[in-house]
């Protein structure tokens, strides 16, 4: 394959970042804006059932117009940062949304004010049936928003507020640079640097880097202590003034995932850790030790890792998808085939890995820093999955695209877990099939026994915080006693995790954000398991849930493939996956 087809194609979109299409677009959009803006602007609530529907059909195509040119733009400085005209154009597009928002503003505004007895009426006409989780999604808030003035007071002092701990905390910990010494030399390290060398063969090694990590944070204990003190001081202000029951409802609603099934979530999750124990106690004999420590859970248990090329990386992914149903394998083989894909790792291109859809008729594009890693595998193949579902979601229209945020991870980790399974069923080298089934259980680990630790820690920091100032000994007691429910006596924490709960920053940009991992990857697991139990017969219903995008809200959306959110018994089915995949461990250990 030559160099170039490992670079997406642009061209699909627009000739080039000069070219006079993409010029005529962008010059069009403020005269759009403003038209929209003189035909509704202060005059939504008196819109009789079509005229309502015909606004908010025009504000629909108006956003998909908007994304082909600023996704365009995105793909072009994501693929090359340090190109001037990329740079321009791309400043250039966000100062132009930043505006054409403002001008637009006003409909989601009006939208809201409706009254209860107008909008019911409005729900109820037939043709608006398409857009009634568009319609829900703007209102959920409204009985928890204040005053315009009010509302615009709080935003102005945010800034010298939360706003600022939050900066503060991400300057503080941007700014550290760290001293270690490895192989005998001694070097500065990124705090990226040093968490991965968790991975690292060595246990000294694994337990410095450890150690030297939060240590370091332990050292400004007292500006984290400020920071996380006023975070949830600031929360518990807010919960008072817009009448919220608890700290965490205001994500549940953002996330349409009501309090009881979150809290279903955590318990079954809970009642499940010994699952966890058991694993790092297998591991501890894997890697010849008494006991894990914590800097330990992550350790390889090989001793060399596999390396993949690129042809044969993407095959095995394509295959895993075709193996599943031919029509997911040719959605998947097209984004190679038609160069939708940027593959390799540049300097300027951004790190990290997305998936980009851009609107229900343009082709999604895919970007990867593949290096040949197992992890890099699993990279293309979850990548894959969002572009998959981007492709399948385009039935429907803009506004009802994008699948909603607990659902968005359905797809993506899905189709890891048809590349673990094909890679699992292909290997005979006993050792090769260990260190995969490792990575696929800690992943596991990490992204839902984990997540409920950090919410279960994050939740008492709330609601103690109502009762007054937390020290940053009673911070470490509460973060070392939820952590010592998942470890039990199976994992030892190093003396330096007293101050684990520092550098999550979750806590400080997205306040419990963290069970939606939980919630995806035991969605994913149950699905998985689901597939497994009724074969053929599974198909249809995920289909189902992978083509509805954002038109349902997502216990709606899980309802097509047959799952209920609110069943405890089905969470349980995605620790029952867990439980199969240790056991699968267990005969090769
Ligand atoms: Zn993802």
């Amino acid at each position: 394959m030559q160099q170039s087809d490992l670079t997406w194609n642009t061209a699909l979109l627009y000739p080039a970042p000069d070219s006079p299409e993409l010029e005529a677009d962008l010059d069009s959009f403020e005269q759009l804006a403003a038209d929209f803006r003189s035909s509704y602007f202060e005059r939504v609530a008196a819109l009789d059932d079509p005229a309502l529907l015909s606004a908010i059909c025009g504000y629909e195509a108006l956003q998909s117009r908007m994304a082909k040119p600023f996704c365009y733009a995105h793909l072009l400085f994501a693929a090359d940062s340090g190109n001037e005209q990329f740079r321009a154009l791309s400043q250039r597009c966000s100062e132009l949304g930043s505006r054409l928002s403002q001008q637009l503003l006003f409909f989601d505004l009006e939208l809201m004010a409706l009254d209860e007895e107008r909008f019911e009426l409005f729900r109820s006409y037939p043709e608006a049936a398409g857009y009634l989780h568009f319609l829900d999604g703007i209102r959920k808030f409204r009985p928890h928003t204040l005053k315009e003035n009010e509302e615009r007071l709080l935003t102005r002092k945010d800034l010298t507020g939360v706003r600022a701990f939050t900066k503060l905390f991400d300057e503080l910990s941007a700014s550290f640079v760290y001293q270690m010494e490895l192989d005998g030399k001694q070097r500065e390290f990124t705090g990226e640097e040093l968490l991965s060398l968790l991975h690292h063969t060595s246990p000294d090694v694994r337990f410095r880097a450890m150690t030297t990590f939060l240590e370091r944070h332990g050292e400004h204990g007292i500006v984290y202590n400020a920071v996380f003190n006023n975070m949830a001081l600031d929360h518990g202000q807010e919960m008072e003034l817009r009448s919220y029951q608890t700290p965490i409802q205001p994500t549940n609603i953002g996330n349409e995932i009501p309090d009881e099934a979150v809290e279903h979530l955590m318990c079954v999750t809970e009642a499940n850790y010994g699952l966890a124990q058991e694993y790092f106690r297998l591991k501890a004999g894997m890697l010849n030790m008494e006991k894990l420590r914590n800097c330990d859970i992550y350790a390889p248990v090989a001793k060399a890792e596999r390396i993949y090329d690129f042809e044969e990386a993407k095959t095995l992914v394509v295959d895993s998808y075709c193996k599943y149903d031919p029509a997911f394998g040719a959605i998947v083989q097209a984004f190679f085939s038609e160069r939708r894909v940027d593959v390799m790792p540049r300097v300027g291109k951004s790190g990290g890995a997305f998936a980009m859809g851009i609107s229900p008729d343009l082709p999604p594009f895919l970007l990867l820093n593949f290096t040949g890693t197992l992890r890099d595998l699993a990279t293309i193949a979850h990548e894959a999955g969002h572009g998959l579902h981007f492709v399948i979601s385009q039935k429907q229209s803009a506004l009802n695209y994008h699948a909603p945020l607990p659902l968005a991870e359905t797809a993506s980790v899905f189709g890891e877990m048809l590349l673990t399974r094909k890679l699992l069923d292909n290997e005979q080298d006993p050792i090769v099939r260990r260190s995969l089934l490792c990575a696929k259980i800690e992943d596991i680990i990490a992204t839902t026994f984990r997540q409920t630790v950090l919410t279960r820690f994050e939740l008492r920091l709330h609601n103690e915080r109502i009762r007054g100032l937390l020290s940053n000994d009673r911070i470490a007691e509460i973060w070392l006693e939820e952590n010592g429910k998942l470890y039990g006596d199976s994992v030892e924490m190093i003396p330096a995790y007293r101050w684990g709960w520092s550098y999550i920053s979750h806590f400080i940009h997205s306040r419990f954000y963290c069970y939606s991992y939980t919630f995806a990857e035991l969605l994913v697991l149950a699905l998985f398991q689901k597939y497994r139990e009724d074969g053929d017969a599974f198909k249809p219903g995920y289909l189902a849930l992978l083509e509805s995008g954002g038109a349902l809200s997502p216990a709606d959306t899980a309802r097509l493939a047959g799952i209920d959110i609110k069943d405890s018994g089905f969470w349980q089915k995605g620790y029952d996956v867990l439980a199969g995949l240790i056991e699968e461990l267990k005969q090769i250990a």
